[in-house]
């Protein structure tokens, strides 16, 4: 009798000792599975990251493509041409002309912007007046031949008159001075109001008084040219003339 009870006792230890193993076994594996579970958990979400960070580059990289597609593209537009004393018109340059006013005719393409900037200069009370718009070569030449100093004229060839795209202004009050064409001429009403609004019609002041080394031309507080309205704001803002805003495009332009 006492004997069985001791082996009943032994059985009830092992069965224990067994529990337990199973427990600790039970628990082991269901730690090890949570483990590898956080493990993989970790990888998708790295795999993850380095995927969007794959996609998050390509977007850029093609945004950047698209943006210097866009540039190039504006940059072969009529109304960015590049006229200079280093670069002619384009021969094949296509010139139709429109009346503005007074007989004075401006590329076609120009002639609403250029009627529109003038007639809001004279309804804020102010006297503009064209005394320059298209020009032939020949006038080109004739006023180039003319003139005393060759900084005031450009090359035939390389006038953006000659181009349709720009027009001399001034004020009516400067018509009787000996020559109106100074840099007295930014100190006109009309002047000042011009100056500050060309760029809402798309034209910029093209040779801007600090330009002068890179214009090769004399400041002109009467010369505005065509490149439309989204450059001009650019231009004018930042302060540039045509040549700088064209070389460094990249880094003001925003296609919308
Ligand atoms: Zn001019």
């Amino acid at each position: 009798m006492r004997k069985r009870k001791k082996k009943r006792g032994g059985l009830i230890i092992l069965i224990v000792i067994l529990l337990i193993c199973i427990a600790g076994a039970v628990f082991f594996l269901v730690n090890r599975a949570a483990e590898n579970r956080h493990i993989a958990e970790e990888e998708r979400a790295a795999a993850e990251a380095a995927q969007k960070q794959a996609e998050e580059e390509a977007r850029e990289k093609a945004e950047e493509e698209a943006r210097a597609a866009k540039i190039a593209e504006e940059k072969s537009q009529w109304y960015l041409v590049l006229v200079n004393n280093q670069n002619a018109m384009p021969g094949d340059f296509d010139i139709e002309t429109s009346e503005v006013e007074d007989g004075y005719v401006i590329d076609a393409r120009v002639k609403d912007a250029l009627q529109e900037m003038l007639a809001d200069c004279r309804e804020a009370g102010y006297s503009p007046r064209l005394i320059s718009t298209f020009r032939t070569r020949e006038t080109q030449q004739y006023l180039y031949d003319h003139t005393a100093n060759k900084a005031d004229t450009a090359v035939p060839g390389h006038s953006e008159h000659e181009c349709g795209l720009a027009a001399d202004i001034i004020d009516a009050d400067s018509l009787g001075w000996a020559d109106p064409l100074i840099a007295e001429q930014e100190d006109m009403p009309a002047q000042k109001w011009l100056m500050e609004h060309c760029q809402d019609y798309g034209f910029i002041l093209r040779y801007p008084s600090d330009k002068e080394d890179i214009t090769e031309i004399i400041y002109e507080p009467w010369h505005y040219r065509y490149v439309g309205k989204e450059h001009a704001a650019v231009i004018m803002e930042n302060g540039l003339c045509l040549e700088e805003y064209l070389e460094n495009m990249e880094d003001y332009y925003r296609p919308e």
